[in-house]
């Protein structure tokens, strides 16, 4: 078993050549759960030259989050970094997001920092509860959360409201904002393009008296929506389209579910999420690439808001890096949402899902989740990552956990001629297993060897392939754990049917007792005696998705659906299984990883879902 998972490791390995991240030296974190020491990456190379530089170290910290004043008057900064996971509570969190938090909570674990899960509720839309506990949910299962020091570092943007609002007035102040009242067709002509300049607005000019009494106006709420909006001063001939004057605060009367009807102004994210950074103490924003055009303007409003003496310096720095992108599936929240709305999937926690929820239900666990992460790296260039490195990671998990049964997904019988004869009508013979090969000390499960037995429906050929060693007339072969058997023959229904394998028990080859191995056999095959078979629905999964990249390029997704990834079967399952608990997972051996189902499993009636197949079997039709 060992070689085999060493031979996974190696093939999963190999599908790819190993990325300059993976070449340099590895760094071993004492605090992490995980016991593998981990690669290297850019963001940890950042952040050693930093501790070792001491740029933040002079830093302090209000206990809380706040201003440059509120942090002066506070402790030297307990937390060596702080990075931070701020998700937008308005769906349930992907594997995408399960790469962001492992990487920012990881870091902060191995570096002697804290990340602090913070709410990026700054959009008046309606936030659910449902998402925010599913969201806080999510990170303690993979292992992670947010006290430290001593507190809690579960945070929300909207409590920075006021900050961010004398923030825009001090930029008013200083000749650095104005407010601008061209219309939004007007604004994005005048915002020009990648190879045009942009034209000033007409109310660039207006004094800093006039801005702040016309920013007033939007704020008592005397304009209406889409009206004006207050615009950086920067340049609208900068080559970055982004340092072009950028939208910094909108008029939206709406009601917001943590400020209720305080603000009638938001602003915008790309003005929001430095100052909640900073606010916080950020040091290390880690985000994706998609935001490093926003990069200069960060910069421009850390430098203006430090000098300023608003934030605590020195502020922090956005770093980028790829998003995850994993074949046969999608990790957008709006397409998942769809899949859901449009009932192809159950619900945001159908097995089939990239969804933490799913994918824990399907039977993922933290680790195999970590391990991938661990295993993918962190680059600086987008690339598609293979479904099978997540089943992968899965498998080499689970190897050395799960428990194992025997279990038939497509049963036939198999009835054994002259077991009365030699053993006595009725006779049941009591086998026993190792519950795990590498752990004598997990005990045994035993189970009924009878003169009927239930196996696969393949395991048996009237006409063997070559290289076929299983059952076909003649033909000798082990049923694990039991005895040897010949195989005489079939038996078929009206329809032509396979209904019965018909055997002879070969006497004296008992597993384990003396003289067993006297008759060799090429086969061993997997079975369930009739007599104490438990019957349970079991449901095989495939992709999701048929096609490997289903929304590249602005595909129709929904049109790349799978519509076999699932496949529910009635299986007959060793007695051990009868009381598996629900979200436990087993091996089932030569067929897969299985977790009985967290939502529809009973202690006394499984359902177990396929979690991954021991090998890498999918071929695309
Ligand atoms: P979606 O597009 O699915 O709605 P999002 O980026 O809008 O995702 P947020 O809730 O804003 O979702 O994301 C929270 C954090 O998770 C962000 O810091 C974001 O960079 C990160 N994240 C989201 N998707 C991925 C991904 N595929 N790979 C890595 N990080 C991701
Ligand atoms: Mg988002």
């Amino acid at each position: 078993m060992a070689a085999r998972a060493d031979r996974i490791k190696s093939r999963h390995c190999a599908h790819r050549a190993p990325t300059h991240s993976e070449l340099q030296p590895t760094v071993t974190d004492s605090n992490s759960n995980d016991t593998q020491a981990k690669p290297s990456h850019f963001l940890r190379q950042i952040i050693e030259a930093d501790l070792a530089k001491g740029t933040y170290a002079t830093r302090r910290w209000a206990g809380q989050p706040g201003t440059a004043a509120q942090h002066l008057a506070g402790q030297p900064d307990p937390a060596r970094i702080r990075t931070r996971f701020p998700p937008e509570p308005n769906g349930y969190l992907h594997i995408g997001h399960a790469k962001s938090i492992c990487l920012n909570f990881g870091l902060a674990q191995d570096y002697k920092g804290v990340c602090h899960l913070r709410f990026d509720d700054t959009n008046p839309e309606k936030e659910d509860q449902t998402f925010v506990n599913a969201i806080e949910d999510a990170v303690q299962w993979l292992g992670f959360d947010w006290q430290a020091f001593g507190g809690s570092h579960r945070f929300q943007a909207s409590d920075y409201f006021d900050t961010m609002h004398g923030a825009a007035v001090y930029l008013i102040e200083q000749g650095l904002a104005y407010v601008d009242e061209q219309s939004s067709e007007d604004m994005r002509k005048n915002r020009g393009d990648f190879s045009t300049p942009g034209v000033n607005s007409p109310f660039r000019s207006r004094t800093v008296a006039e801005n702040l009494a016309r920013f007033a106006d939007m704020r008592v709420g005397a304009l209406p929506d889409g009206t004006a909006v207050l615009r950086a001063k920067i340049d609208m001939a900068s080559p970055n389209i982004n340092m072009r004057d950028p939208a910094i605060y909108r008029i939206r009367h709406a009601t917001h579910h943590h400020t209720g009807d305080a603000w009638c102004i938001y602003p915008m994210y790309t003005f929001a999420h430095p100052i909640e950074d900073a606010l916080e103490n950020i040091t290390h924003s880690i985000c994706t690439l998609e935001f490093e055009d926003q990069r200069p303007f960060y910069d421009w409003l850390m430098d203006k808001l430090s000098a300023g003496g608003i934030i605590n310096t020195p502020p922090p720095k956005q770093y980028e890096f790829a998003r995850l992108n994993l074949t046969y599936v999608v990790t957008s929240k709006r397409k998942l949402a769809q899949l859901v709305a449009d009932k192809h999937v159950s619900g945001w926690d159908d097995p089939r899902m990239p969804t933490i929820v799913g994918l824990r239900r399907r039977g993922y666990t933290p680790q195999a989740l970590r391990l991938f992460t661990d295993r993918i790296g962190v680059s600086k260039s987008d690339s598609w990552i293979d479904y099978a490195t997540l089943e992968g990671s899965l498998r080499d998990t689970l190897d050395a956990s799960a428990d194992r049964a025997m279990a038939v997904l497509d049963p036939i019988k198999l009835h054994i001629e002259n077991w009365d004869e030699l053993m006595g009508a009725g006779h049941l013979d009591a086998c026993t297993a190792p519950v795990h090969p590498h752990h004598p000390e997990r005990g045994e499960r035993s189970f009924m060897f009878g003169a009927d037995l239930w196996i696969e429906r393949s395991d048996y050929e009237q006409e063997p392939p070559k290289g076929y060693f299983r059952l076909f007339p003649g033909n000798k072969v082990r049923l694990k754990y039991g005895h040897v058997v010949e195989c005489v023959g079939a038996t078929y229904d009206a329809f032509g049917e396979l209904a019965q394998v018909n055997a002879r028990l070969v006497p004296d080859t008992k597993s384990g007792t003396p003289g067993a191995s006297a008759i060799k056999v090429k086969g061993v095959i997997t079975w369930v005696g009739a007599s104490d078979a438990v019957q349970a629905p079991v449901r095989l999964y495939e992709r999701l998705f048929k096609d490997a990249q289903p929304d590249a390029g602005g595909r129709d997704f929904i049109a790349a659906l799978n519509p076999d990834s699932l496949q529910t079967v009635q299986a007959m399952l060793e007695p051990s299984l009868a009381n598996a608990a629900p979200g436990s997972s087993y091996q089932f051996e030569r067929l897969g990883y299985f977790a009985a189902d967290r939502v529809d499993s009973t202690a006394q009636a499984p359902v177990f879902n396929r979690s991954v197949g021991l090998k890498d079997s999918w071929v695309a039709k």
